[in-house]
């Protein structure tokens, strides 16, 4: 069983479900950190929001992250400042650290207990292989006003060749200050839980459809991680999933702070989270593209063993999985979508906690008519085809590659009864591919393979027990129910056959 440790740990929002037609200013859509800090900031300005979350609050990747906050990037900001210019890379560092220090002062203003400390951010290379990198990285954050001291050790457990050290970034529950910020968030807004939007229509105003209720808003926010729908965006975003665990030790010392290791190949991040039953160290890394695990690895297992080459761990107490959208270009898209006022927060890769505050400080200016000196270096309708090329093409052409496999013949079994107990396998029935599970009863149930956003072929995953759209980063439940990604519908049905 998977289940993330932020979650586990934060109290529930207790929402109740949509059940009656309502009318507002601004409908949110997803009740993550972007889009109840959004709500937040928007009602704060008098304007009448809906917050319609499919699921619960704060329960989706917020709760999958690993709960650091820092001004730096996961692509590094030399890479931003080389692709762009000074100016975009220096906006990029400002907009984070705004975003940490907005963070720091709702849970202080609101009491949120969330575990909200500040914590130094390290960055370290055990071989020295990645040296230079290292020394580019430092000038680029002391040139953006950052203060960079050099290390050559640190609390973990292995000696590193060359390191820095950042004071002042953060570390929190993420789940618990969002569910903590939605309880405060009393004038102006209504949060729904268990309230899936599964359609938008479009119009002067919009009216988004939801299993019991219709929403008519004047404008949208898809705060769904990932647009909803169809939009050409997704060519641009990489959807990848990561594996976490939080482990208790036997002995040794839990180490204080954000830690990075350069060679992020050999070591996953690691950090370590404070409760009332005691300590946790949690590592996270090991991403592949959503769909296309190697089926020969488990990567919780090689977390696990990474982790005790170096810990004496007694257990495993929580391991889970998320997903994040690497953008093109480098930098998230945030602002009105091609579509009218029906605006985007996307494009995080893993620095969506901060960006995600950055995107709800954006979007109140936008919808309040300021200006907002960020929103440009991030606007969702931007074109950037040199800046994008390389890794556009190359994703691109993977997801071809995926297309391609919906060939006749290339199913994984030809009868259902080469589905054992536990597993997915997509069968060819008719010419037509289909996903078929069997649950550990031995029940069989079915669908269309093909996904319901844009027709690619989805694959199993064993880890987890869903489908996953290899294109674009659908995943859905064993029967076909949407989990996440940009699908609106659930995986058609499919009438099993006993003789097949
Ligand atoms: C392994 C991992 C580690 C990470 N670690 C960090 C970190 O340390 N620091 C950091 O800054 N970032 C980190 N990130 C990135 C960060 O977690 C995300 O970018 C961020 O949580 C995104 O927040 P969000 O609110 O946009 O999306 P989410 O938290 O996913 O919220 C979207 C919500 O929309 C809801 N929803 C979806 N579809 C519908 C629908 N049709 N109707 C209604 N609701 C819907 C979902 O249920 C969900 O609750 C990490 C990511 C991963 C995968």
């Amino acid at each position: 069983m998977t289940e993330s440790i932020w979650k586990a740990k934060a109290s529930n929002t207790k929402a109740t479900p949509l059940t009656k037609d309502i009318e507002v200013e601004v409908a949110i859509v997803g009740g993550g950190i972007t889009g109840i800090t959004t709500a937040y900031l928007l009602a704060e300005e008098g304007i009448q929001v809906a917050v319609l979350e499919s699921m619960s609050v704060g329960g989706g990747t917020t709760a999958g992250s690993t709960g650091n906050l820092y001004t730096m990037v996961d692509n590094r900001l030399h890479h931003i400042q080389a692709k762009f210019d000074d100016n975009t890379a220096r906006k990029v560092a400002e907009s984070r650290t705004t975003a940490v220090d907005l963070i720091e002062d709702l849970v202080f203003r609101h009491e949120i207990k969330c575990s909200f400390k500040r914590q130094p951010w390290i960055l370290y290379s055990e071989t020295g292989e990645e040296e230079e990198m290292i020394k580019t990285t430092k000038e680029t954050l002391k040139r953006f006003g950052l203060e960079v001291q050099d290390i050559t050790s640190t609390s973990l457990p292995f000696s590193i060749k060359s390191g820095i050290r950042v004071e002042n970034q953060a570390q929190f529950n993420p789940a618990a200050f969002v569910s903590g910020l939605a309880q405060n968030l009393k004038n102006n807004c209504r949060i729904y839980e268990n309230t899936p939007v599964h359609q938008i229509e479009k119009g002067a105003t919009h009216i988004l459809h939801t299993p019991n209720a219709k929403v008519k808003a004047a404008k949208v926010i898809l705060a769904t991680h990932t647009p909803k729908g169809v939009y050409g965006l997704h060519t641009t975003l990489f959807p990848h999933r990561e594996y976490a665990l939080a482990a208790r030790l036997r002995s040794g010392d839990y180490p204080e702070g954000i830690f990075w290791s350069a060679e992020s190949k050999t070591h996953p991040s690691l950090r370590t989270y404070e409760t009332e039953e005691g300590k946790f160290l949690i590592t996270v890394g090991y991403h592949h593209k959503v769909g296309q695990e190697d089926k020969d690895k488990d990567y919780f297992e090689d977390l696990e063993k990474n982790l005790r080459k170096y810990y004496d761990v007694e257990a495993v107490a929580y391991r889970w999985s998320a997903q994040h959208y690497k953008p093109a270009d480098g930098l998230p898209y945030i602002g009105e979508s091609t579509d009218d006022r029906i605006y985007v927060a996307t494009g995080f890769s893993t620095d969506g906690l901060t960006y995600g505050v950055v995107s709800a400080l954006i979007l109140r200016d936008l919808l309040t008519g300021r200006d907002n000196e960020w929103a440009e270096i991030y606007k969702a309708k931007r074109f950037t085809p040199l800046k994008s090329a390389k890794p556009f093409l190359k994703e691109n052409l993977n997801v071809l590659g995926e297309y391609l496999k919906d060939y006749p013949g290339s199913a994984e079994a030809e009868k259902f009864s080469e589905v054992k107990k536990g597993e997915g396998k997509i069968v060819e029935v008719k010419d037509e591919k289909w996903a078929v599970h069997r649950n550990e009863d031995g029940k069989l149930c079915a669908a269309s393979a093909v996904c319901t956003h844009m027709d690619c072929i989805v694959n199993w995953n064993n880890e987890e027990k869903t489908w996953d759209c290899p294109c674009h980063g659908s995943r859905f439940k064993p029967n076909g129910e949407v989990i996440e990604g940009p699908a609106f519908s659930p995986l058609d049905k499919r009438n099993i056959n006993p003789q097949k």
